[in-house]
């Protein structure tokens, strides 16, 4: 099916007819651009958490996973520099009364109009940044005018001054504390406790899977921006004179791993190296996907130099520095940092199908990696009599212990194989006549619809091999 519009409605509309997502505190009239995963959604989630926290912790023995809260200490936000500088621009169109970000709304003009104009592009897009860079609203408004950018609902050039925007939510407390609006942080504040307690040398990593929360000004495009989601963050701290080196490691990597993850769309992935880059940041690259409405990042990639551990250290007043191979110095950091609430969507919309029969019905499949599929096998019965349910909840029983399956005989079989083809599950087993007589039961494949008959005591080891993390992992080993 083809990357639209049309094809994303449908996307959004599968996530919850089949409860993979549904809109947060929907009886009350939802909350934007917030979602609740549910059963099959949370099922995925953890296994994509799952695959990403092994291809890091399990397959480096130099990276060690932590889990930290979500409130810190105010002082974090200050030395991290997001109490001054985590803004993004704002302005409003006075008769549409919608917000917009003005540099969005600069890049989506150029895009459209001057497409083909690659000099005067490039011209309009170095001033907008180096006014960014300057802290230049004004200028940014006055691009806007000679644009001649207007609403895109109201076709207005109403507009109000631009202003900055503090992306972090506040709470009310004793002190001012805040909900992390980045991981990372978690990670550069326990880096001595790692260091100490793990006996560590540079070069080692850290990594994280949290929730993060971001008050974003415009938040669409279903859980593509959200604001509150998951991170999965690596920090790895390297010598200062390694740092290109290690950059161009992880960089290659990382893209490696989604290509080995989503193996049959590769086109759909590319790198995008960083014109514009954070306050933190020394270098930087995007792994962008391919989603329905276009190419957008999925991760980053940077360079935090020592940016970090040195504010750190001025504002804690603690010692961040090192002292191996014979030099005392502070540690670089190159930064891995994917989202999981995007990557979700990208495995989401890359697996789901509309494929035509032989009979000419649709059949609507979820092509997941078997791995990350959120049941592994169903088990049914043909019939509901004679006993053959009795005969499928028991293998249904013994093998519950090993592998996330599903008991099903609420509907006739072909129904109960569409079911389990929508949500992704690899393998169906059905239990027949045949199986009082032989011990034997049918097993589908998800993809190629094939049946063929196996032993009950095989089950269990071919849900391992068709459905276990053990092939990925060997490609990303080394
Ligand atoms: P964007 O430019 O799209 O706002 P960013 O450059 O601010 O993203 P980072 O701060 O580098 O993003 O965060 C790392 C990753 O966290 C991103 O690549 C993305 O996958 C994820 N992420 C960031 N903001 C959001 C959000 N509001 N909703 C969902 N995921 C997010």
């Amino acid at each position: 099916m083809k990357k639209t519009s049309n094809f994303f409605d449908f996307l959004v509309s599968h996530a919850k007819i089949c409860g993979f997502i549904f809109p947060s505190s929907e009886i009350y009239g939802g909350l934007k651009a917030v979602y609740d995963y549910g059963p099959y959604g949370v099922e995925l989630k953890n296994n994509i958490k799952n695959f990403w926290w092994k291809s890091m912790t399990q397959l480096h023995d130099n990276i060690l996973g932590i889990d930290s809260s979500i409130l810190m200490h105010s002082d974090v936000w200050k030395a991290s520099g997001h109490i001054d500088e985590f803004n993004e621009l704002l302005i409003d169109n006075k008769d549409s009364k919608k917000r917009y970000r003005p540099d969005v709304l600069i890049k989506k003009h150029i895009e459209k109009n001057l497409s083909k104009n690659t000099k005067k592009k490039e011209e309009i897009l170095s001033r907008l940044y180096k006014s960014l860079k300057k802290k230049d609203l004004l200028d940014i408004r006055t691009l806007i005018d000679e644009l001649n950018i207007f609403d895109p609902i109201y076709k207005t050039k109403n507009w109000t001054k631009i202003r900055f925007f503090n992306m972090m939510f506040k709470i009310k407390h004793t002190k001012d504390l805040f909900l992390r609006p980045e991981t990372s942080q978690g990670i550069f504040s326990n880096f001595k406790n790692i260091r100490k307690s793990n006996r560590m040398k540079i070069p080692f990593g850290i990594a994280q899977i949290g929730k993060s929360f971001r008050n974003e000004i415009i938040a669409r495009k279903f859980i593509f921006r959200l604001r509150e989601f998951e991170q999965m963050e690596m920090q790895f701290f390297i010598a200062p004179e390694e740092e290109m080196k290690w950059y161009e490691y992880w960089k290659k990597l990382r893209f490696k791993w989604h290509l080995i993850l989503n193996v049959e769309n590769k086109k759909d992935y590319r790198l995008c190296n960083h014109t514009h880059l954070a306050h933190y940041a020394s270098a930087g690259t995007d792994i962008e996907y391919h989603f329905p409405f276009g190419f957008q990042e999925i991760e980053g990639i940077h360079s935090r130099r020592d940016f970090d551990l040195k504010n750190h250290e001025l504002f804690s007043k603690k010692k961040l520095r090192v002292f191996e191979s014979e030099k005392n110095y502070t540690p670089y950091v190159i930064e891995t940092s994917l989202g999981l609430d995007r990557l979700f969507l990208a495995i989401f919309s890359s697996s789901l199908k509309e494929e035509k029969l032989e009979n000419g019905k649709i059949r609507v499949l979820l092509k997941l990696p078997y791995y990350l599929s959120p049941i592994k096998a169903a088990i049914f019965p043909l019939v509901r009599k004679d006993g053959l349910p009795e005969v499928a909840k028991n293998i249904f029983n013994d093998i519950k212990i090993y592998h996330k399956l599903i008991y099903d005989h609420k509907e006739s079989i072909g129904r109960l194989y569409r079911r389990q083809d929508s949500i992704g599950t690899p393998l169906c087993f059905t239990v027949d006549y045949e199986t009082t007589k032989t011990y034997t039961v049918t097993m589908r494949d998800r993809d190629t619809m094939q049946q063929k008959r196996i032993h009950i005591n095989e089950i269990s080891k071919m849900i391992e091999k068709e459905t276990g993390f053990e092939k990925i992992l060997k490609k990303l080993s080394y």
